[in-house]
């Protein structure tokens, strides 16, 4: 199937309320442009300067997402391009968005990331790390968070339902709660292989790269 097959037919399996994000990671603005023309409008980078060159490159309307680990000395090419930063996972990067989208007087819309399945190979903050990094959210001026993201481990379909399920009874738990600057809007989780069950576990945004576009080639 086409780039644009792909798109519409995954939109008609999953419930209107629930974001398709296009994981657009290695695709060339033809491919991205694809899409587009299906009605894809919000797009996943994982690198800050893929994610600059293609805002330059492609339409306007087109609201980019960062899904990748964020290095604090890129936070400050983000500012104006990016609609939502899926991986605030430490004070230390919280303190340089802070700094860099005050400066511009903007507003940065984030997702904390939580190391769910606590791999050393991931990024994202420990469940037991939470609350100094809400805490530290509450202090700042220019920092909203949206919601929570996650990446799980690979496993069986079992394995991945219960860390969805945590995923969501921690979302639910911070839903009941009143912070500042804190809201419970977005739960990020679900890729290519394993989308079904984070819908039905919760998930409000899936991240869909091969999904969508095929295969990935990294060497291109
Ligand atoms: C690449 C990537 C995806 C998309 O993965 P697919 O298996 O291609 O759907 C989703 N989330 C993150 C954080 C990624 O890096």
């Amino acid at each position: 199937m086409s780039i644009e097959e792909n798109y519409l037919d995954i939109l008609k399996q999953i419930p209107k309320d629930v974001t398709l994000l296009a994981v657009s990671k290695t695709r060339s603005v033809e491919e991205i442009l694809e899409a587009y023309n299906a009605g894809a409008r919000e797009f996943g980078e994982n690198k800050v300067q893929e994610l600059s060159e293609k805002f330059d490159e492609l339409p306007k309307d087109i609201k980019w997402h960062l899904i990748g680990h964020l290095q604090r000395n890129k936070v400050k090419y983000l500012v104006d391009k990016v609609h939502l930063i899926h991986s605030l996972d430490s004070i230390k990067l919280l303190e340089e968005i802070e700094k860099q989208f005050s400066a511009k007087n903007k507003i940065a819309n984030v997702l904390i990331q939580i190391n769910i399945g606590k791999e050393a190979t991931k990024t994202g903050v420990y469940i037991e790390n939470l609350r100094d990094l809400i805490n530290a959210c509450e202090q700042c001026t220019s920092v909203k968070v949206r919601g929570l993201m996650a990446t799980i481990p690979i496993g069986t379909e079992e394995s991945c339902r219960q860390y969805f399920n945590e995923m969501k009874k921690v979302y639910e738990k911070l839903s009941t709660e009143t912070f500042k600057n804190i809201a419970m809007e977005v739960l990020s989780i679900g890729m290519t292989g394993d989308y079904k069950i984070a819908i039905e576990e919760g998930s409000t945004l899936i991240r869909l790269g091969e999904g969508i576009f095929g295969k990935r080639n990294y060497n291109k």
